[in-house]
């Protein structure tokens, strides 16, 4: 890799070079300022709704709008999510791809790690960050990974389940593939390991992919050939609005983690 690689002030972009450096990349599907906005404004309007009146102010006392800085803003709003989100795609995509080695997505739900419906504060993305650094990391690897939350329902039980998405380079895809495993034994429906390797033009997409927030509820049913299977649907409005408060007490990168490299100012290193 090389020995650093800036990392671009999205927030003093205008949007269109913006846009314009992350189309550049192959992503047609970015969302604009706007819609952030938008996203914002209805989420605002839910969390008082479910009585998060207190999530709701803190997020106003912190956020500037349109304006919002990214580092400073919690991990709820939306404008300071997309352009985290920018940051990462543009300096990321440009580390992962110098180097010509292999790199391979990968998807792990760490089984173990779930919790309760109603305990989503005792989830805490550090933890699932420390298990997944602990499999990856050896002496060449480099890799990036989001721990998201997703709601899930298999028959009475509803849980909240990590489920991680990253890239990774300097380790073979089928060692990935066995460290990971090791993650998520205890769930017999799940397939929760996925390691794919990806062409150097599509770094970009499948860092979008990775750092994407999908709020949804997964329910299990199984098939006509009784093999489980996952139908999504959107969340309830109370489970969006519990979420998003949960977010309202986290920063934009509090669950963005990296292995192999850090930033360092306006620079990512390798450590
Ligand atoms: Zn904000």
């Amino acid at each position: 890799m090389n020995a650093r690689v800036a990392i671009a002030d999205v927030a003093m972009f205008p949007e269109r070079l913006l846009d314009l450096r992350i189309a550049q990349l192959g992503i047609d599907s970015f969302e604009n300022t706007q819609a952030s906005a938008e996203r914002q404004a209805t989420m605002m309007g839910r969390l008082a709704r479910y009585g998060f009146d207190a999530h709701a102010a803190f997020l106003s006392s912190k956020c500037r709008g349109l304006n919002c800085d990214s580092r400073a803003c919690p991990a709820a709003c939306h404008v300071a999510s997309r352009l985290h989100r920018a940051e990462i795609i543009l300096a990321e995509s440009e580390l992962f791809r110098h180097g010509g080695e292999d790199v391979h997505f990968f998807t792990v739900v760490p089984s173990a790690w779930r919790v309760a419906h109603d305990k989503l504060d005792a989830f805490e993305p550090k933890v699932v960050a420390g298990l997944v650094t602990r499999a990856l990391r050896s002496r060449d690897a480099v890799a990036s990974f989001n721990v998201e939350l997703v709601l899930c329902r298999e028959d009475d039980e509803t849980y909240w389940a990590p489920h991680v998405h990253g890239i990774a380079k300097g380790r073979r895809r089928i060692t990935i593939f066995n460290s990971l495993r090791d993650l998520s034994t205890e769930s017999l429906t799940y397939r929760p390991v996925v390691v794919r390797t990806v062409p150097s033009q599509e770094v970009p997409i499948t860092l979008n992919y990775a750092t994407k927030r999908v709020d949804e509820l997964k329910v299990r049913y199984f098939d006509q050939e009784m093999k489980p299977r996952w139908r999504h649907v959107p969340l309830s409005g109370r489970d969006q609005a519990t979420i998003d408060a949960w977010r309202c007490d986290r920063l934009a990168d509090a669950m963005h983690f990296r292995i192999g490299f850090k930033r360092n100012g306006r620079f990512l290193v390798r450590t």
